[in-house]
């Protein structure tokens, strides 16, 4: 049985990635210089491969991203040049990065432990909201150090939280995709994001700020702790009328043996007024997550969290499918290796 009740748990050594200069490598094949080897995950825009480097034997990440647009290409060379930017042990680092035609090609540290929350639903696991103020911990330390790059992430959900190996409790947050760096002199709005997860500002296409990803922080939270998700609606219209009202409640009985100081944590982030949210500063230093509060140990019941990772999973294969569907029309895919390829 794996019981997560240390941050640094015996055995986990993390070794610091190879900070690089990366510049776009512009017509040339990443397939040159890295030997490609199994998919490890699919996104709405990329395709992640395991890859070698060839020259080193580093095992590493190889996301392909096809840009049938110029605008699609600027969308990457924006996400590598954030990425640059974020050095920091809870946030995927970029070791490379290739234009090859109308592909583009980012080379990643490799994250080998799979989604958080696929993690957890494991029968091996036992969740208790210690653990939960382990994994809460670590996010929020990389997204101070992105906030304090002046980055918002955007993006922040489950999905895009991997743990670094299949026993350890070390998370990376991923997928900068949609990260925006932030001037909070200037307006800033955005019009994409998850429903269960947006904060209610960009439902509204207001301004959004440091507080929209706190509010991402709250959900992901909430549903860590009980396996419901507080606004989720029957469609997508619905969860986001739920969100521009912030209405929410912790009346399930999976909140029953909640403690009051997880539901201050949630309480305390899930507010509509973006500017009284907590920074990810101030939210480290809440009760809940301090060093001295003795949290419990007790096991969490993990059925309802199972339902809603099963149910998201087959969500996003048919979203896949739609996406081929949509993209096979359009793009050529044979650039795309399938296969590895010395
Ligand atoms: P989205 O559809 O979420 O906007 P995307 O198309 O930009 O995403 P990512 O989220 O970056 O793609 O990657 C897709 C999936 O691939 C992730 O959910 C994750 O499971 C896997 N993945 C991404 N990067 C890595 C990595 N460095 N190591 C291991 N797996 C990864
Ligand atoms: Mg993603």
């Amino acid at each position: 049985m794996i019981k997560v009740d240390e941050d640094d748990p015996v055995g986990e050594v993390e070794l610091s990635f190879p900070y690089r200069d990366v510049k776009i490598r512009r017509g040339e094949d990443p397939k040159d210089f890295y030997t490609l080897d199994d998919e490890v995950g699919r996104g709405k825009f990329g395709t992640v491969y395991k890859c070698v480097e060839k020259v080193t034997g580093m095992k590493l990440a190889a996301k392909f991203v096809a840009c049938p647009k110029k605008e699609d290409k600027k969308n990457v060379e924006r996400e590598i040049d954030i990425m640059k930017t974020l050095q920091h042990p809870r946030l995927l680092q970029i070791y490379d990065a290739f234009e090859n035609g109308k592909i583009m090609t980012v080379i990643l540290e490799l994250i080998e432990g799979g989604e958080l929350f696929e993690r957890i639903i494991d029968d091996d696991f036992i969740l208790t909201e210690k653990s939960c103020t382990v994994f809460m911990r670590q996010i929020l330390e990389g997204v101070e150090f992105m906030h304090r790059q002046k980055i918002l992430h955007l993006d922040m959900k489950p999905e895009n939280i991997l743990c670094l190996t299949k026993t350890g409790n070390r998370i990376k947050i991923i997928d900068f995709g949609l990260a925006r760096k932030f001037d909070p002199d200037k307006k800033l709005q955005v019009l994409f994001g998850t429903p269960e997860f947006v904060a209610p500002e960009v439902v509204n296409f207001e301004a959004i700020g440091y507080g929209t990803d706190m509010w991402s922080v709250g959900v992901i939270c909430y549903v860590l702790l009980s396996g419901l998700s507080p606004f989720m609606g029957h469609t997508d219209i619905e969860t986001m009328a739920n969100v521009t009202v912030a209405k929410y409640d912790f009346d399930d009985e999976a909140f029953d043996e909640i403690s009051e100081n997880a539901k201050d944590f949630i309480r305390k982030l899930l507010v509509k007024d973006m500017n009284t949210r907590p920074s990810a500063k101030e939210t480290l230093q809440h009760v809940w997550l301090r060093r001295d509060t003795v949290v419990s140990e007790l096991e969490i019941n993990k059925s309802k969290l199972k339902r809603y990772v099963i149910k998201r999973r087959w969500i996003k294969a048919v979203n896949t499918i739609i996406a081929l569907k949509r993209m096979g029309a359009k793009v050529d895919f044979s650039p795309i290796p399938s296969a590895p390829e010395q």
